[in-house]
């Protein structure tokens, strides 16, 4: 097999060639056939993320070791089985779930692995999908791909799952009945609106300080769309809001300072701010603020297999808007990055 690996921090890739390995125990060998680039794999080979004031949350104190094959968004055909798996069908089309935890701790028996301590998530502490095959610790990994494009499928279980798992956060009530916001219009804020409209949600106000990504977020179906750098952009969100006095729900899929402050500034009391991004920052917070605003403020990170399963049962159907999609070959995973990291 082939795979292109993070040997260094913040140096390309390289490729290497060496035996596919054989499943063990319980582990599942898939032949990977799309594995999507996404944002935080700029990070992860970077070998940081920005904390804000100056300070890194190092790859290496997370336990992420090298070499390592990144690629987290992965759809495969199943190849063979180790002797202890549940029977599986080779060549069976899969999306894997790649958040995977210890699969013994309370959070994972409770169906949350990607919130585990000691976690094993493919792509970053284990093998990923930069790779022509990938090994998967357990079969109940592997969910069912239907007719979808393998492009199309891969996303699904970050991008989709993310913002499917932030969205499940809200009040639905309030998802249906009045205008949420939505921060950034990249990637995740697309699919996010998509993914809300399959929802049956009432819609979102978009903000991103990118024209054309404002327009883009129109084009897929945004209510309305602001400049978050605009002076005036938390009155701008207020008289967009059901009522005028600010929405009761907001998504922040970029995480920087102003973003996470905008998102707090523009909730009425009772609100619920759900931050997913990871660009970087840090905020002050007035502690009398929480109470008094009842504000909840919330991280959500990728999201549980159950979520990708309802995900990709509501994909299936149809019912979500393809985001537009660009494939390479394996040996292009250099300036896929690149372009990532561009902005391109
Ligand atoms: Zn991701
Ligand atoms: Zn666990």
């Amino acid at each position: 097999m082939r795979s292109y690996d993070v040997t260094v921090f913040d140096r390309p890739l390289q490729a290497r060639d060496y035996p596919t390995p054989q499943p063990s125990g319980e582990e599942v060998l898939v032949k990977v056939t799309a594995a999507g680039v996404c944002h935080s794999d700029l990070h992860i080979c970077e070998g940081f993320f920005d904390l804000g004031g100056g300070k890194k949350l190092e790859m290496g104190a997370r336990g992420v070791n090298l070499p390592l094959t990144m690629g987290h968004e992965i759809a495969g055909e199943i190849v063979s089985a180790g002797p202890d798996s549940a029977p599986v069908t080779p060549g069976k089309k899969v999306v894997v779930f790649p958040w995977i935890g210890c699969g013994k701790c309370p959070i994972c028996l409770r169906g949350d692995e990607q919130n585990c301590s000691r976690p094993r998530s493919l792509g970053i502490y284990r093998g990923g999908g930069y790779a022509t095959h990938v090994l998967v610790p357990h079969a109940r990994y592997l969910l069912d791909m239907g007719g979808l494009k393998p492009e199309v499928a891969a996303p699904y279980a970050c991008s989709g799952l993310t913002t499917y798992s932030a969205l499940k956060k809200l009040d639905p009530r309030v998802l249906k009945e009045e205008p949420i916001l939505i921060i950034g219009a990249g990637g995740l804020g697309l699919m996010c609106l998509g993914v809300m409209k399959a929802m049956g949600a009432h819609g979102a106000i978009v903000a991103d300080i990118d024209a054309g990504k404002r327009d883009a977020a129109m084009a897929a179906g945004a209510v309305a769309v602001i400049d978050p750098r605009a002076s005036d952009a938390v009155k701008q969100v207020r008289a967009l809001s059901r009522d005028g006095f600010g929405v009761y729900g907001a998504i922040d899929y970029v995480g920087s300072q102003s973003t996470v402050q905008l998102a707090i500034d523009v909730t009425i009391k009772g609100g619920h701010v759900v931050v997913v991004g990871l660009i970087g920052g840090e905020i002050t917070i007035p502690t009398p603020l929480l109470p008094q605003k009842a504000l909840k403020l919330q991280g959500s990170y990728v999201g549980s297999l159950a979520e990708l399963s309802a995900l990709l049962d509501i994909a299936k159907a149809g019912k979500i808007p393809q985001v537009p999609t660009t494939t390479r070959p394996l040996e292009e995973a250099n300036s896929a990055l690149d372009d990532l990291r561009q902005g391109r």
